[in-house]
């Protein structure tokens, strides 16, 4: 038991039938429906050796978006032939999420067999509508289809998915309230990490914050930087750096001029909404926000730089310019510890990947303990080869900004509920015992 959760050390799984809930939501190459990468897929491997060593019948629970948020999703099918391939073992695939095929293949499962279901965002009640519109309670979430067809099958829930620790889902938070739950290897070691640097960071703690999904970013901004002028310590900003549309919002909301290609995407992607919470962060928070002071556009398929105020009215901005980077550059090698989420620009093309690329660098060779987040943030952490430089790559970029503005993260909540329920063969949960 850690945090008020049960770890796999407190769970007897042989021939039990595990429901683990991993995270290896991966990039999907848009033309062959493959894999762009499978970094998350890797995390998991140690959770899911250990059950199934232990000889759990184990059936997995994942997601798979896409490459347009939302918008589409895909089978979780090419993930299995990753699965086994790392595992050294069969990991089988069923191309139905909780229907009768799905329950039979359960059903048939012997210990230290492993299952993966298709992907459960097929399953309606999973979506962002329910997590974001209609907000189900963790107790309705254990009345949605999902759950109610799975959890009766099953004896034991495991949550091994930090990255999406954020998000109040069925397959997430739902099971914890009927299934004794505990949390897998890589989620108690994320969580560990990150809890423990939080409370004692070295100083100066400098906040990176760029990209483009970045509503929770400004969440997250509030609450470091109060805590700094709170006199609270732990998991507090001294600085905060900005690129991307963080800090093209930042400016706009300061009345600097970013360019009508900037603002108009600002408007598409709906975040003028943020421009009163820019506004307040500013007005209180002024010192401690750099803010870039120059910007790269692509003109002719080429890279052209320009200070602010002198952006031409046709230029559409994607990246912070050579200065701006420089001077993050200098914060970052002077600084204790750095959290990063998010990219400066559009690394992905050539031509506005500069600021991403000497910032990167900096978090390469700074003495800071640096934490990176999000999975672009990591996808450009290995183009410019500095995963080996940095001192903890998370995940989950949107767990470890949420887990950061304070909030009890709705995964961390279900999984302390399900810690206190009786484990299988009427042992009670070591919490139990300790109350
Ligand atoms: P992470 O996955 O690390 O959390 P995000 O998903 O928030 O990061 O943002 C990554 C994306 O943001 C990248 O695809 C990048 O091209 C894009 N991006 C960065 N800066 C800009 C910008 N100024 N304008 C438009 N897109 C940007
Ligand atoms: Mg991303």
């Amino acid at each position: 038991m850690k945090f008020g959760i049960n770890t796999l050390d407190d769970l007897e799984v042989k021939d039990k039938t595990v429901l683990c809930r991993i995270d290896i939501n991966e990039p999907v190459d848009r033309n062959t429906g493959t894999l762009r990468d499978t970094t998350r897929i890797e995390a998991c491997i140690p959770t899911l050796r250990e059950l199934a060593d232990k000889g759990a019948r184990l059936v997995l629970l994942a997601h798979q978006g896409s490459d347009i948020e939302y918008k589409n999703f895909y089978t979780t099918e090419p993930h299995a032939a990753v699965l086994s391939a790392l595992l050294g073992r069969e990991v089988r695939f069923i191309d139905d999420v909780c229907g009768p095929a799905a329950r039979e293949a359960i059903r048939a499962l012997r210990g230290g067999e492993i299952l993966l279901l298709d992907n459960v965002r097929f399953v309606a009640e999973e979506q962002t509508l329910f997590e974001t519109k209609l907000l189900l309670s963790h107790e309705e979430q254990a009345k949605t289809l999902l759950v109610r067809k799975l959890a009766p099958l099953a004896d034991l829930y495991v949550n091994d998915a930090f990255a999406a620790a954020h998000r109040d889902q069925p397959s997430l938070c739902g099971f914890e309230r009927l299934l004794p739950s505990a949390m897998g290897r890589l989620f108690e070691e994320e969580f560990g990490v990150i809890s423990g640097l939080m409370e004692n960071p070295g100083r100066p703690c400098v906040f990176v914050l760029g990209g483009a999904k970045i509503n929770d970013a400004f969440l997250m901004m509030r609450t470091v930087l109060k805590r700094g002028t709170a006199g609270v310590r732990g998991g507090s900003a001294d600085l905060v750096l900005t690129g991307g549309l963080v800090g093209e919002v930042l400016l706009w909301a300061e009345d600097a001029d970013i360019g009508e290609g900037a603002r108009a995407f600002i408007e598409k992607e709906g975040y003028a909404s943020l421009l009163g919470a820019a506004k307040e962060l500013l007005a209180q928070y002024r010192d401690r926000i750099l803010l870039p002071e120059d910007f790269a556009a692509v003109r002719e398929g080429r890279r052209e730089e320009y200070p602010l105020g002198r952006i031409p009215k046709s230029a559409l901005v994607l990246d912070i310019g050579t200065k701006t980077a420089a001077r993050y550059e200098e914060r970052i090698r002077s600084a204790g510890t750095v959290f990063v989420n998010g990219p400066m620009g559009v690394f992905e093309e050539e031509a506005t990947e500069r600021g991403t690329r000497m910032v990167w660098d900096a978090l390469g060779d700074t003495p800071a303990y640096t934490v990176i987040g999000g999975g672009d943030s990591i996808a450009a952490a290995r183009k410019y080869g500095k995963t080996g430089a940095i001192d903890y790559i998370c995940t989950g970029g949107g767990a470890l900004i949420r887990f950061l503005t304070g909030e009890e993260l709705p995964v961390v909540k279900a999984l302390r509920f399900g810690s206190r329920l009786p484990l299988p063969g009427g042992r009670p949960g070591s919490h139990a015992r300790a109350c």
